[in-house]
């Protein structure tokens, strides 16, 4: 293994891939260089795991393609239709770069009607990183107490006859990949009536951001890890390591140099709200805006998160809050229609979340100068469900 390695960005990726690398060996030096600045002293960071709300779901159905025609149909339309879509940004608008991203989603999601050999890779992926979480849970209570939930999800589609093939889907899955896991099928209406059809899908849900200060805490402690914040790296070509890591995430031009990996943002939202009496972290599977609706309760809190448009390359996030406003209304009425709770639209905020247009983690070693460049970003939903893997994948490069 080498002795000195630099890693790009504190986001959950970057920071478990320390945490991963010092297990391994606490002899290397590893040194992380982060844009922003430390999170326990500041607020305002753009990250996707440091600038949102302190919630996440680790599921099997994490970034599993969902109801494709419908994605693909959104695709189209601009800016907030009936169908408010994935592509916020007017087309004339749009750079070469964002053009040729856009119509390789598009590609994708034209070919993948139906289950996928991409929806099992999803699976596999997301049940893999599942039992990495547990792994590490059960191993080190640090990490452990970060988890709301270490169960269940539950998942409720909408009734809409064409949700129900995702809802045969996702049984499937859960059939194939987690057997022991008993699929509730119900007709009965629980909490949400308007939902038909609900099963529990085996997950937990942590609070990624409290996770994030306590493996900074855990990489501070260590004699051989050090912090550069307020740190932007342009030129990693620069860093005089043996091998450079970047987890920067949607949020820097130089991995998107690799024109295979057309990695883009998502416009994330969040919105906390008074926890109306829920225990159990919850999705909802209905199709706009937002694919999946994550809720998940924390104590007198519901954190309340979805992702609904495309951005392009865009990082600077009052664009993104102008682009993502009108959708945000759709959003608002569904939380409104579903939970009958009321948000508005200053409580909404915004976030890029990195997506590819497989919505598969992207991994990448190139070596440059006999030095390891290493590129590694979660996913649009799925980020931190993958990210034991993507550390898994960096050690295996050593
Ligand atoms: C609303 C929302 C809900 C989500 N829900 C889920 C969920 O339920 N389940 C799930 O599995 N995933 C979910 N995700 C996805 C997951 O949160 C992200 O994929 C994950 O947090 C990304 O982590 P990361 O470390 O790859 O990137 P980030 O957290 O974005 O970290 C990258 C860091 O790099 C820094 N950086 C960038 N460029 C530079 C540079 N040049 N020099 C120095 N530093 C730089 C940035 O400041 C940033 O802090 C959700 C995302 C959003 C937005």
């Amino acid at each position: 293994m080498s002795k000195s390695i630099s890693i790009i960005g504190s986001g959950i990726n970057g920071l478990l891939t320390a945490f991963y690398i010092s297990n391994s060996d606490p002899e290397i030096s590893i040194t992380i260089y982060e844009a922003d600045s430390h999170p326990a002293n500041e607020s305002g960071q753009k990250g996707t795991t440091l600038g949102s709300k302190d919630a996440r779901h680790i599921t099997g159905s994490e970034s599993i393609c969902f109801e494709s025609s419908v994605h693909h149909q959104a695709l189209r339309n601009y800016p907030s239709s009936i169908q408010p879509g994935w592509l916020l940004k007017d087309e004339s608008k749009l750079s070469s770069n964002e053009l040729m991203w856009r119509d390789k989603f598009e590609k994708l999601y034209t070919h993948n009607k139906g289950v996928t050999e991409l929806d099992y890779a999803h699976a596999e992926l997301n049940y893999k990183g599942l039992k990495a979480w547990h792994d590490l849970a059960s191993k080190y209570p640090k990490i452990e107490r970060h988890f709301l939930t270490q169960d269940v999800v539950r998942v409720y589609f909408e009734s809409r006859s064409s949700l129900l093939d995702d809802f045969k889907m996702e049984c499937d899955f859960s059939d194939r990949y987690y057997p022991i896991q008993k699929v509730i099928q119900s007709d009965g209406l629980d909490i949400l009536n308007t939902y038909k059809s609900h099963l529990l899908v085996p997950g937990m849900s942590v609070q990624i951001k409290s996770l994030a200060l306590e493996l900074i805490d855990i990489l501070e402690r260590s004699p051989k890890v050090n912090f550069h914040w307020n740190t932007v790296i342009e030129d990693s070509t620069r860093l005089d390591t043996d091998a450079i890591i970047w987890t920067a995430g949607a949020t820097h031009q130089q991995p998107l140099e690799y024109k295979e990996m057309y990695i883009q943002g998502i416009v994330g939202c969040w919105a906390t709200v008074k926890n109306p009496g829920f225990t159990k972290p919850f999705k909802i599977a209905a199709p706009i805006p937002s694919a999946y609706m994550n809720l998940t309760p924390d104590g007198d809190t519901l954190h309340i998160s979805g992702g609904f448009g495309w951005v392009g390359a865009t990082t600077d996030k009052s664009e993104v809050e102008q682009l993502a406003k009108p959708v945000a209304r759709h959003l608002i009425e569904q939380i409104h229609k579903f939970l009958d709770i009321d948000v508005s639209i200053e409580e909404i905020e915004y976030c890029i979340r990195p997506s590819t247009p497989s919505g598969l983690p992207l991994m990448k070693t190139v070596v440059k100068d006999s030095k390891k460049h290493i590129y590694i970003s979660g996913s649009s939903k799925s980020g931190t469900t993958h990210a034991p893997i993507l550390s898994e994948y960096v050690l295996d490069q050593f």
